[in-house]
């Protein structure tokens, strides 16, 4: 089955041309500028390509909710030209294909628990650590999303002690995202992740704040599997930091092998590395198709 892809990014559409199985034989970037031109810069890829559905995994929040009349727009949004900008429907209008929609956490999830880390799983957590922190995931084999979807970025955390930067986030100052997201490293270290990555408090109290969102994710959700991606996690020095933490924090109360036995396989990272979102969206894609 051809199908098309769209990962939908505040800075950047990545889109594809695939199948069913996974396999992306062609694709393409745009940088996200305004929905007028980013959608006909999109289009101009997918136009004469014979895509049988396309897969949209957006940025957020979006409406999710399939009898609203707003559903498959993004919806409040900071960058305010894409705000109730319906991008399901401006695609679904010009190329006449079913499209599947959902958050760009949920797609990547959805892909790694078919071809990925979580491959064979019924459950998985995905958590994004990038310019914004956010989460998909599948639980009984189902993709979850609830009264809006979830918004794990956004959780609170316990300050680190020796923390003293306020927070980034516009919203809550220093919820996860606030203080973990890769700006919060930035603004808190005066330099970009990449470029600190020989300081070890940097890590250490990074790791700190991730491991209180997957201990939380554990104790909420029970994944079988927690898949952390995005840029922040190329430090691949922070896995056994996160994991330690983790443990530490959760003190034997969760008593199963994958985490008390061989957490080194239950915290990874993403098996399909940076093609997650958009193998996912791919499923997306599929799953309007049927
Ligand atoms: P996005 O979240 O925008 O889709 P990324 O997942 O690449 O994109 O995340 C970008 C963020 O990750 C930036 O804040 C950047 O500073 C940070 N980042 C990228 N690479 C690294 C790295 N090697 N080490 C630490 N931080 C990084
Ligand atoms: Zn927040």
């Amino acid at each position: 089955m051809r199908l098309g892809a769209i990962e939908a990014g505040g800075t950047k559409m990545v889109c594809g041309i695939g199948d069913e199985t996974g396999r992306i034989e062609e694709r393409a970037s745009f940088p996200t500028t305004t929905p007028e031109e980013t959608v006909a810069a999109m289009l101009g890829f997918f136009r004469g390509k014979a895509i049988e559905a396309l897969g949209i995994g957006s940025f957020g929040p979006v409406e999710l909710n399939r009898n609203s009349p707003a559903y498959g727009s993004i919806t409040t949004t900071p960058k305010l030209a894409w705000a109730n900008f319906n991008l399901l429907q401006a695609m679904q209008r010009e190329l006449g294909v079913p499209v599947g929609f959902d958050t760009d956490v949920n797609a990547a999830a959805l892909g790694e628990a078919t071809f990925g880390a979580a491959a064979g799983l019924d459950s998985c957590v995905y958590m994004t650590i990038g310019t914004g922190i956010g989460a998909g995931v599948v639980a009984e084999g189902k993709l979850l999303h609830g009264l809006l979807h979830p918004e794990m970025g956004h959780i609170l955390v316990k300050r680190h002690p020796e923390d003293r930067y306020e927070g980034k986030c516009p919203y809550h100052a220093d919820c996860l995202e606030g203080m973990a997201a890769g700006p919060a490293i930035e603004a808190r270290w005066g330099r970009k992740g990449a470029e600190l990555a020989d300081d070890a408090r940097v890590w250490e109290m990074e790791a700190y704040y991730l491991a209180q969102a997957v201990v939380n994710l554990v104790l909420i959700l029970s994944p079988k599997k927690i898949i952390l991606g995005g840029g922040v996690m190329h430090q691949r020095h922070m896995f056994p930091l996160v994991r330690q933490i983790t443990l530490d924090m959760l003190k034997g109360y969760v008593q199963r092998d994958e985490i008390t036995g061989g957490i080194d396989s239950y915290i990874v990272p993403p098996g399909l590395g940076d093609k997650a979102g958009l193998v996912g969206s791919l499923l997306l894609a599929k799953g309007a198709a049927l």
